[in-house]
């Protein structure tokens, strides 16, 4: 029908590694890394073979090149990523803590990132897209609700289906109207992904067996529930629960394993993959991006999960 679209934003990560409890002492930095969750998860979706594209917004400068040029040699489609020559690309500092913990620091509202509009390539790509991944980090951009409206009426019509991640900071739903644009969002995904207690926010329901009812109710037909280190749970509609156990890893940087996981499971339910074959790639494309530094550098081939699933053995905790 048309290619996978996520509208959001592109990151460049730099981060450090060191004690001490802050940014302000002098620090060793690694990086940039591609990145920006929305830019993960199309990342991932193109490279398992899925047709992905991304409307975003760059600076032009190396930061915005590293990641159009991976975005384009992993087979996204890039048409609708807009330059911008005032404003530098987005950029996120990670500072990961000894106890596993994470600060960040992001520049993200005064970025190109933050411009990312309705432009007449974006409008071409909603007409021609078969699937629209919605994402909770993109909330905080100005005027995207707005497109995701038009992306998700445009999409809708031409008979394609929506997918959402949640993945949205709780102090979020307390401005505005977003607590109804995000209810809103809900009613329309057919496809949910959230992430341990996200379930329970997109629900509006505690518990989670009552808020996966709810979300049928409210005419979702299925859920791919993220569960870390514990692996990922499937529900459809029909009462269908499949269990995935995690692959055990050494963790090496968690940043991006919800957003591989995600690109994953969609590209393989519309390649036409059953549910548990799907869940299968997912859990794996997410543990697998754990293993590696940089969140973006753990996005696999086909190939390279059927390898990875082959020789990782299963959590028997
Ligand atoms: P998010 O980044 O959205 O919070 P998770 O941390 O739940 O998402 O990770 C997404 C998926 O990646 C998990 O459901 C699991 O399949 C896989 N995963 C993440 N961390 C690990 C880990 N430490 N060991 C094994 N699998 C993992």
């Amino acid at each position: 029908l048309g290619p996978t679209v996520v509208i959001g934003e592109i990151l460049v990560e730099i981060m450090a590694k060191s004690r001490g409890d802050g940014f302000l002492e002098p620090i060793e930095l690694i990086g940039p890394y591609p990145s920006g969750a929305p830019a993960i998860f199309i990342d991932q979706c193109a490279k398992i073979g899925g047709s992905a594209a991304i409307v975003a917004s760059v600076g032009d400068d190396d930061f915005g090149r590293i990641n159009i040029e991976r975005l384009r040699s992993d087979g996204a489609d890039i048409s609708a990523i807009s330059v911008s020559p005032d404003y530098p690309t987005g950029s996120a500092f990670v500072r990961y803590r000894d106890d596993g913990s994470r600060d960040f620091v992001y520049n993200i509202g005064k970025s190109a990132a933050a411009l990312v509009s309705l432009t007449a390539e974006a409008k071409a790509l909603f007409a021609r897209a078969g699937h629209l991944h919605v994402m909770g980090t993109a909330f905080a951009i100005p005027g995207v609700w707005e497109m995701m409206d038009h992306a998700i009426g445009v999409i809708k019509q031409r008979g394609g289906s929506v997918s959402l991640d949640p993945n949205l900071r709780k102090e979020l739903l307390g401005h505005g109207q977003t607590r109804e644009r995000f209810a809103r969002l809900v009613d329309v995904a057919d496809l949910v992904l959230p992430s341990g207690d996200e379930l329970s926010v997109a629900a509006g329901v505690e518990g989670e067996t009552a808020a996966v009812a709810a979300l049928f109710a409210r005419g979702v037909t299925e859920i791919a529930l993220k569960r870390g280190e514990h692996g990922a749970t499937f529900f459809g509609a029909d009462g269908t629960r499949l269990d995935c156990p995690a692959f055990r890893v050494a963790e090496v940087d968690p940043t991006g394993a919800g957003d591989c996981f995600g690109g994953a499971y969609v590209a393989c339910r519309r390649l036409g993959m059953p549910a548990f074959q799907a869940l299968e790639y997912a859990n794996a494309a997410g543990a697998r991006n754990v293993t590696l530094q940089g969140p973006m550098e753990g996005a696999a081939s086909r190939q390279q999960l059927d390898e990875f699933i082959a020789a990782t053995p299963r959590d028997v905790r």
